[in-house]
C-alpha cells in the first residue's frame, strides 16, 4: 500500500559504530556496530513504530535522526517548508531550526525532568532558549500547553516530585510540543508507566497527532503498545532492519522469522489461543562481532546454508512490505490478531 503523505524524514544507509578502546593509551581495538545500514522513511503525520529487543540499536537510530549523535555514515534528509534539506553534514550549531521541527519524549518521566525546576520552567525552557517568549507571554503559552496535555494550569509552579508518573509524562509531552514540532521521537514513552496509565498517554499522543499533524517515531520493545499507536512498524535486530510493513500486515502475516518470534511472545488475551511462544536459542550476539551472512542465522529455526554466508538485503516482497530474509517467499510464518490494546484506567488517574 502506497503512503500518500509526503515523506517528512528519510534516512539512508545510517551507520553508527562506537569505538572499543583499551589500554593506557586508549587504543581502538574494534567497533560496536550499534546501527549498521538502516534505511527508513517517516511520512508527515504518521507513526512509525520501531521495535526490537534491548541492544538492537533502536534508541541509537532515534538519536541519530535527531542529530543528537554524529553519524559514522549515511544521509538524513528532512522536508522543511516544502524543500528537502540534507541535514547530514550541517553543524549542530546551525541546526537550531531542526531542534524546533524535531523533538523528543524520553522514556523515564521520573529522571528526565529536572527536579529543581518548576513545571513552568520545564515546559517554558525551549520557548525561552529559542527566544520565542518571555514573561507573561511565556506563562500564557505554558498555560495553553498544559491544557493541551490535560494538566491543571494552577499546578505550573509545582515541582516534578508532586506529580504521578502519568502526569510527569504529560509534562514531558508538553515540553516536546512547545516548539510546534513536525516530528517527535518518542523513546519508550510509556514503558515506565502502569499499564492502566499507558492507554491514557497513548490516547493523548494520538489526539495531539490528529490536531497538529505530528509524525512520531515510536520506539518500543512492547509489540502490544506499538500496534495500538503505529501506522507502520519497522523491526530491528542487531543494528539492522529486518522487516517493515503496515501494522496490520506485519502482525497478521509476518515474513521474517524474528518478527514471528517477537509476535509469539505477546501475552494472549484469548484463553483458547493455544499457539506457543517461540523461544529463541542463545543470546543476542555481540554487535562488535556480528555473525556472518544473515545476522539472525544462529537463532533462526529455518536457517539454511546460504543464511550463513550471504547477508539478505531488505527488499519489497508485497507493496509496502519489506523483508530481509532469503526465504521470505517460501516460509509460512504464524501471525497474530492485532492485540486488543491497552485499557484505559477507569479511575482516570493521570
Ligand atoms: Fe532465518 Fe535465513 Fe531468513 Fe536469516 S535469511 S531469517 S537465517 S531463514
Amino acid at each position: 500500500m502506497m503512503n500518500q503523505r509526503p515523506i517528512l524524514l528519510e534516512a539512508v544507509g545510517l551507520k553508527k559504530y562506537f569505538p572499543i578502546q583499551r589500554g593506557f593509551f586508549r587504543k581502538t581495538v574494534g567497533h560496536v556496530r550499534a546501527v549498521d545500514s538502516v534505511d527508513l522513511q517517516i511520512h508527515a503525520g504518521e507513526t512509525l513504530g520501531l521495535v526490537g529487543e534491548s541492544e538492537s540499536g533502536k534508541t541509537t537510530v532515534g538519536r541519530l535522526i535527531l542529530r543528537a549523535l554524529d553519524l559514522t555514515e549515511g544521509t538524513i534528509r528532512f522536508r522543511r517548508d516544502g524543500q528537502v534539506v540534507d541535514i547530514t553534514h550541517i553543524p549542530r550549531s546551525e541546526l537550531k531550526w531542526y531542534r524546533r521541527d524535531a523533538s523528543i519524549i524520553f522514556q523515564d518521566p521520573f529522571s528526565s525532568l529536572d527536579p529543581r525546576m518548576t513545571v513552568l520552567d520545564i515546559v517554558g525552557e525551549p520557548l525561552r532558549i529559542h527566544g520565542l517568549a518571555e514573561g507573561d507571554k511565556l506563562r500564557e503559552q505554558v498555560r495553553e500547553l498544559l491544557q493541551l496535555v490535560g494538566l491543571r494550569v494552577q499546578h505550573m509552579n509545582r515541582y516534578p516530585y508532586a506529580f504521578s508518573g502519568g502526569q510527569r509524562q504529560r509534562i514531558g509531552i508538553a515540553r516536546a510540543l512547545a516548539l510546534k514540532p513536525k516530528l517527535i521521537v518518542a523513546d519508550e514513552p510509556v514503558s515506565a508507566l502502569d499499564v492502566s496509565i499507558q492507554a491514557q498517554v497513548l490516547n493523548l499522543m494520538r489526539s495531539l497527532q490528529q490536531q497538529f499533524g505530528l509524525a512520531y517515531l515510536f520506539i518500543s520493545h512492547d509489540l502490544a503498545v506499538v500496534s495500538y499507536i503505529s501506522d507502520r512498524v519497522a523491526v530491528m535486530y542487531l543494528g539492522s532492519l529486518v522487516e517493515t510493513a503496515p501494522v496490520d500486515s506485519l502482525y497478521a502475516t509476518p515474513r521474517h522469522p524474528y518478527t514471528e518470534a517477537l509476535l509469539s511472545a505477546i501475552p494472549k488475551s484469548d484463553p483458547d489461543d493455544t499457539k506457543t511462544r517461540i523461544i529463541l536459542p542463545g543470546d543476542v550476539p555481540n554487535p562488535a562481532n556480528p555473525p556472518s551472512g544473515c545476522r539472525f542465522h544462529p537463532r533462526c529455526r529455518y536457517a539454511r546454508m546460504v543464511c550463513q554466508t550471504e547477508r539478505p538485503a531488505l527488499r519489497e516482497i508485497t507493496p509496502g512490505h519489506h523483508v530481509a530474509c532469503h526465504l521470505a517467499e517460501e516460509l509460512k510464518l504464524a501471525g497474530v490478531a492485532p492485540p486488543e490494546g491497552i485499557r484505559e484506567s477507569p479511575s482516570g488517574g493521570k
